[in-house]
């Protein structure tokens, strides 16, 4: 009996480096390396089963009758050989028979034996075979030998697939002999793709096993350990600035794994048995997997989680390949799986391959999800378990619509979501070529539609959707898509370039919405810990006292308009006096730079954002101040109804055509047009038909929304009576129930009105 695992299978794997090495065929080479395992371990039986053409073969054995070689053949699931490749677990049993999955196959001859043993053969994270031990005596085998086994299963891997025995499609790169699957998410970026699966941070297969130099492995491993850690603590520190995919609670874990000597230690052990750095990184996350799969408790397969990531991290810098997938380029179409993704980092990726964004975590108002929708990407977050469930290269079919993700499609699936997307397409193709015709109702009434920008990009969008501008231009995107501070010859490059590209069309251009949730990793403002970051020292609050940031802007702003109509607006103004400030500072810039002789704009129209309900009461005050104002609808009702827009929990509950809401805006919206000044919407609720024409009932006919809803809503628009809408929603309001959504759509549907 061996001494240690260790000891057990570096014997074996000395005597298997050889075999390796030879030149013989692989066939060969199998039945070779089944005779020095039975050897090492004292087993009567050793064999190979491979996975071939989704069937476990038979493939060599020691001790089982040779005629059944090439011959037994076991599906996936059917006898021990079969549940071991299906659950990719171990099997150790004194008295095999008795074991309920249990085939007899006489051919084999193997009744005179009793225990068993087996462990899977694991290629890219799926069984490609099993190695399995018997013996007369009914006796269970020793954990050492167990351990011993599955070392050598890892080199078995390397072997049979370099020696092309398994074919590919087992491992990875065809579809997959696992069913097709249905995983269900939260919907965060409306949209269809279909895709390969890519993962963010690339998987690592191990290529080779065996080590010539234990202890160059061994420094190897150090190496990466001391790199792994620095990594670490540098994202610890970017957390504390709230940049960065990841939550602070994982970097935790990250941080208690990447410490954790116990770790270190096991995949010393694993290295003394003989494996290389990367095989044996693989071979303690195999065992720590096994174990975790016999606990059944949620908390711990959150660990497991993290701990899978940081060992994945461990085996790319061990192996040198450090970069995401984005850096190392899409080569088919994509979707794209991460647990989180910061907003700079899908940027990374080519828009034209990227279908789709899958994420573990994810939320409606992060970062990455405005940018997503920004570069009209579709994404299903919260997908519980996706990094386990789908393996690279799998197909994939998102609808986030259907909040579901279909993985490797049956037949059936794949049918349904053709005929889906197809009749999207020609819904889109049809909305397309609404592009050249006006938003006006039946009854002649014009309604502007402009559309809602951020990145330099979306520009173009304005030609193909036919939208008469650029509503609300965030600025803070590209603050937010930045790794430094972007100073302000890049802010007027930018905004010139976004104003070129408009022509004579309007651009407002909003003032940078940051602070509280939106905080920049390389700004020095401390928020402190705010328990409502959305009601906190955000947006011009934050502005008006830095004001450096602000002046930088101004200029910007102004130098790019040179000649032309700056267009500005402000966000979350509260209170007048606000709005005050902020155009003084932006005039003092002005005088500034007229006092330099440089080029002014021709006109600068100055705007507020209402977003925060008290504004609304000293409307009387503001709107002689005002240019235009807008409608942040997103920030607005989520404080009129004192619900938090990124809660789940409330996203049901308080309808955006709620009487509240609607009565509100109505009365802003009169007042506004008193007072003769324009008033815009441009929250989410104006970009779904509905919604938009609730608001367009209550007096509003100004919208700026997502450019993919511009053909929706001009469909919409177009097959509307809009004096007959008015009255309507005049009805249903004087005398409401919880919500008008009901009433209004049967409404529609009786007048005939397109809604998508
Ligand atoms: C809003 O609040 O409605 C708005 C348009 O601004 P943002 O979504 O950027 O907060
Ligand atoms: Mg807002």
């Amino acid at each position: 009996m061996p001494l240690s695992a260790a000891a057990s299978a570096r014997e074996i794997l000395v005597r298997l480096h050889d075999v390796m090495a030879g030149r013989s065929p692989a066939q060969a080479k199998l039945n070779q390396v089944v005779q020095i395992i039975g050897e090492a371990i004292g087993s009567e039986v050793c064999s190979v089963y491979l996975l071939r053409d989704g069937v476990l073969e038979l493939f060599a054995t020691r001790g089982l009758a040779e005629a059944a070689v090439h011959v037994t053949k076991l599906s996936v699931g059917e006898g021990l050989v079969g549940i071991i490749a299906r659950d990719m677990e171990v099997l150790n049993l004194d008295e095999a028979a008795v074991h309920p999955d249990f085939v007899y196959r006489p051919e084999t001859g193997e009744d005179r034996f009793h225990s068993f043993a087996g462990v899977p053969v694991v290629r890219r994270e799926r069984a490609v075979g099993v190695l399995a031990v018997q013996h007369s005596e009914p006796r269970r085998y020793a954990d050492v030998e167990i351990e011993a086994l599955q070392t050598v299963a890892m080199v078995l891997s390397e072997l049979i697939a370099n020696a092309g025995l398994i074919d590919s499609g087992a491992a990875a790169d065809r579809p997959q002999p696992t069913q097709a699957t249905r995983l269900a998410g939260q919907k965060l970026v409306d949209g269809m793709g279909a895709g390969y699966a890519v993962f963010h941070q690339p998987r690592i297969v191990v290529e080779h096993t065996v080590a010539e130099d234990t202890e160059a492995e061994r420094r190897r491993v150090y190496a990466a350990f001391d790199r792994m850690r620095e990594q670490i603590d540098r994202m610890t520190r970017e957390a504390e600035f709230g940049v960065g995919g990841e939550h602070e609670e994982v970097l935790q874990t990250y941080k208690m794994f990447a410490y954790d000597e116990g770790w270190q230690r096991r995949i010393n052990e694993a290295i003394d048995s003989g494996l290389t750095a990367e095989a044996a990184i693989e071979r303690v996350q195999q065992r720590t997997r096994q174990r975790m799969r016999q606990i059944d408790d949620p908390l711990l397969a959150d660990r497991m989680h993290d701990l899978e990531d940081l060992a994945n991290r461990l085996l790319r810098i061990v192996s040198g390949q450090m970069g995401t997938a984005a850096q190392l380029g899409l080569k088919r179409d994509t979707v794209l799986i991460a647990r989180n993704l910061g907003p700079a980092e899908l940027l990374e990726y080519d828009r034209r391959r990227l279908k789709g964004v899958i994420l573990e975590e994810g939320s409606l108002t992060a970062h990455v999800t405005i940018v997503a929708r920004a570069m009209g990407v579709p994404v299903l977050g919260r997908v519980r378990d996706v990094r386990r469930q789908v393996a690279d290269g799998d197909l994939l079919l998102l609808d986030v619509a259907e909040g579901a993700v279909f993985v490797r499609p049956s037949a059936a699936m794949d049918e349904a979501f053709d005929a889906k997307l197809r009749a999207r397409q020609e819904r889109r193709a049809a909305l397309a070529r609404l592009r050249d015709f006006p938003p006006v109702t039946k009854d002649g009434h014009r309604v502007a539609l402009m559309m809602n920008a951020g990145l330099r990009d979306d520009v173009s969008a304005l030609d193909m959707t036919g939208a008469d501008g650029i509503g609300l231009f965030r600025t803070e995107f590209q603050f937010l898509v930045s790794a430094t501070l972007p100073q302000r010859e890049r802010q007027q490059r930018l905004y010139r370039e976004v104003m070129d590209g408009a022509g004579d069309r309007p651009v407002v251009f909003r003032t940078l919405d940051i602070g509280g949730d939106k905080a920049l990793p390389y700004l020095d403002v401390e928020a402190g810990d705010e328990e409502n970051p959305a009601m906190g020292w955000r947006a011009l609050r934050l502005a008006l006292e830095r004001d450096g940031l602000m002046k930088a802007q101004a200029r910007a702003l102004l130098e790019a308009a040179a000649g032309r109509t700056l267009r500005v607006m402000f966000p979350m103004v509260s209170e007048p006096w606000e709005f005050e400030e902020a155009r003084n500072l932006f005039e003092r810039q002005r005088e500034w730079l007229a006092a330099r002789g440089r080029r002014l704009p021709a006109e600068v129209r100055y705007g507020a954002m209402l977003e925060v309900p008290a504004l609304a009461e000293q409307l009387d005050v503001l709107l002689p101040r005002i240019q235009f104002l807008s409608i942040g609808t997103n920030d607005l009702t989520q404080f009129l109804f004192a619900a938090d827009r990124a809660n789940p929990k409330l996203a049901e509950r308080y309808d955006w055509l709620s009487p509240s809401i609607l009565r509100f805006l109505g009365r802003v919206a009169a007042q506004a047009r008193a007072a003769d000044v324009p008033v815009t919407v441009c929250g989410e609720m104006g970009g779904r038909p509905l919604e938009a024409m609730a608001l367009m009932g209550v007096g509003i006919d100004r919208l700026s929304i997502t450019p993919a809803a511009v053909g929706p809503l001009k469909a919409m628009i177009r097959s509307l009576d809009r004096s007959a809408l008015v009255e309507c929603v005049t009805r249903l309001l004087a005398a409401p129930g919880r919500s008008i959504r009901q009433q209004l759509g049967d409404w529609a549907a009786a007048q005939g009105v397109e809604l998508a």
